[in-house]
């Protein structure tokens, strides 16, 4: 088992979902981070289950944003000297690109090579966004 207090600094994302963990890993982009990521899968969890959990030794702010669409049920731990700093709530980003797709089939972006797509939140209730081509309404 992960022991939060034994990091001294950084961030733990806990309570994902199992197996999104690494569809979380891709979206911060961890990979290119230089600092120790630590992603750790099917983590018993007395409320879930199972779940992944993500430990990162950085400094650096990350845009947690996008975990809001992706897993709102997951929580964001900052430590710092290896205590729990604060826990970041979670809300939907207002925008947010390569994670949905337009599925419009008649939109641009599926006949052209459209490198990212921005898409703009319309409800929050339903997690609808609207694709910044064609305006066609989409979720997760
Ligand atoms: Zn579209």
């Amino acid at each position: 088992m992960i022991n939060v207090s034994k990091l001294k600094r950084g961030i733990v994302i806990d309570h994902i979902a199992a197996n999104h963990g690494y569809k979380i890993f891709k979206q911060l982009k961890l990979d290119e981070l230089d600092d120790v990521v630590v992603l750790m899968r099917n983590v018993p969890s007395r409320k879930l289950g199972k779940k992944d959990l993500i430990k990162i030794e950085t400094d650096i702010a990350l845009d947690f944003r996008v975990l809001g669409l992706i897993d709102p049920n997951v929580t964001v731990n900052y430590i710092k000297d290896g205590e729990l700093k604060e826990k970041a709530k979670l809300s939907l980003p207002r925008d947010v690109s390569g994670i949905l797709q337009c599925k419009n089939p008649r939109c641009i972006t599926q006949q052209e090579e459209v490198e990212s797509i921005t898409f703009y939140l319309v409800d929050e209730k339903t997690k609808e966004y609207r694709c910044e081509y064609c305006d066609a309404k989409t979720s997760l």
